[in-house]
């Protein structure tokens, strides 16, 4: 007897191709059954006549490492029917556990309570222990490594003896089943690794048939030549490359997607495994701290990270001063009477190192372009931190079905499940998942396609999506009827693991 069947939906298996009228049997954590009508008897019957039936959505840009320990229930991403997070982007990983907890401390609020583990195998224990609503892989995080073998931020190459313990933190996290390694070098301290350092550790990561994903030098002015080095890396390491967040920032480089989506059809055409991920907004958000260390206010075309002006920058997270959420930079510029980057440094010097931001500063049609290239998953990059975090972090993915799916065209909507689920579990070598196939594990996500859309504003960022009725993970229901259901039956996501 099968546990549950769901019955009537239109059925887009991820895999691209349409859609079809089918019903699904799930027995135990799997899909035991596909068929046009299934008559076997169920204990449990879903009728979902008009609704999208899809694989669970994989979240290739998470930034919820710590979140998945602190609020299991991670109710930013379950409600947009993220099933599995890929966590430990741009550089920011979870062990060792003291480096990272000090790293994470800008993006990720981790709390007092929060065990110390040691290395990846532990920190992966540790999810599995709290057993969240959603499944987990992780990607090593260079800072977390850089910092933990050089004692802290250090603008300077490593030792050797530095270097070994970085390997050595490299090896272990492959070996615990991490998925790759992330970096993010506009960051400290990854800002301070030379290219030859980053090879020397992706060349574990390529050994064990791990990814190398970078949020890259510079996204701003010299983004074709970040892209050329983060190509170098992979190519020298022997490494599948994952360009974070792709995107041109500033609008003096407006346009310069066209130029690195070509550099990324050239190193495949040759032969080369090089996919980019993308969040459907053109705002961005960050540090403050790193606006400022960037010189997003002072550099004439903004630096690394583009340029944005004090109106175009909303504080969402200030911690020590929550009624400063939801101000734009420019209204500090004023009240201070300085100017832009003088208010941020004084915002940071006398309230908070920590506070995190959203910039306005890329272009929609560059949005729409690198979205409908071939070479683009979707990831939501968000950091559900503050009253007023960026939207993205609740409405990622129900925004990209109902405004660029439904509402624009921009993409089909089996493309865009394509990139949401087979895609993703394929370039991140996550087994048995991204697909509605039988034997495969029953991560699923129900929707309706007429009215699926993000509710999540700049203003009123804390809000989930419409349409999205139900997300089974591990073939437990873990939101139904739009309503989280308490369940946690989330588990962690090993390389290449059945
Ligand atoms: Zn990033």
């Amino acid at each position: 007897m099968l546990e549950l069947v769901i019955k009537g939906a239109t059925v887009i298996d991820g895999s691209g191709v349409e859609g079809a009228a089918l019903d699904v049997g799930i027995e135990g954590d799997r899909i035991a059954m596909i068929s046009p009508l299934i008559e076997v008897e169920s204990a449990e019957i879903l009728n979902a006549t008009g609704l999208t039936l899809t694989p669970g959505f994989i979240d290739v840009h998470s930034h919820d490492d710590f979140h998945v320990l602190i609020e299991p229930e991670v109710r930013h991403n379950i409600f947009q029917g993220i099933t599995t997070a890929i966590v430990g982007n741009c550089g920011f990983g979870a062990a060792g556990s003291d480096a990272g907890k000090v790293q994470m401390k800008a993006i990720n609020e981790p709390s007092a309570e929060l065990p110390d583990w040691t290395g990846y195998a532990g920190y992966m224990e540790e999810v599995d222990k709290t057993s969240p609503v959603l499944n987990v892989a992780a990607l090593i995080g260079h800072h977390t490594a850089r910092r933990e073998a050089m004692d802290g931020v250090e603008n300077r190459p490593p030792t050797d003896a530095e270097l070994a313990a970085m390997l050595a933190n490299v090896a272990e996290g492959m070996e615990a089943g991490a998925v790759g390694m992330s970096t993010g070098l506009v960051y400290e301290p990854g800002r301070y690794a030379a290219t030859e350092e980053i090879v020397s550790l992706a060349q574990v990561v390529g050994k064990h048939d791990g990814l190398y994903v970078s949020h890259m030098r510079d996204e701003g002015g010299g983004l074709l030549d970040s892209v050329r080095e983060t190509l170098q890396i992979g190519e020298t390491s022997g490494t599948g490359v994952e360009i974070s967040h792709h995107k041109a920032v500033g609008r003096a480089n407006w346009g310069k997607v066209v130029q690195s989506l070509e550099m990324i059809e050239d190193a495949v055409a040759q032969g080369r495994d090089v996919t980019a991920d993308q969040y459907p907004y053109t705002a961005r958000s960050t540090m403050l701290f790193a606006l400022v260390q960037n010189g997003t206010f002072s550099l004439g075309e903004g630096g690394a990270m583009g340029k944005s002006s004090p109106e175009e920058v909303l504080l969402c997270s200030v911690p020590g001063q929550p009624e400063f959420e939801g101000r734009t930079l420019q209204s500090f510029v004023e009240e201070f009477d300085l100017p832009g980057e003088d208010a941020a440094k004084k915002l940071l010097s006398d309230i908070s190192s920590d506070i995190l931001v959203a910039a306005f500063g890329m272009d929609e049609g560059d949005v729409r372009m690198v979205m409908a290239h071939s070479s683009t998953m979707i990831g939501t990059d968000g950091l559900d931190r503050g009253s007023k975090p960026h939207p993205r972090a609740w409405g990622t993915y129900p925004r990209v079905l109902g405004k660029y799916v439904r509402e624009e065209g921009v993409i089909s909507l089996e493309n865009a499940i394509y990139k949401m689920t087979h895609m993703p579990a394929t370039k991140f070598n996550i087994a048995n998942r991204g697909l509605i196939k039988e034997g495969y594990f029953a991560d699923l996500t129900l929707f309706d396609p007429e009215t699926v859309i993000d509710g999540a504003t700049y203003e009123n960022s804390r809000v989930g999506p419409q349409g999205l009725l139900h997300v089974i993970v591990n073939g437990q229901f873990a939101v139904r009827d739009g309503k989280h259901s308490g369940s946690r039956s989330g588990r962690t996501v090993r390389m290449g693991q059945m």
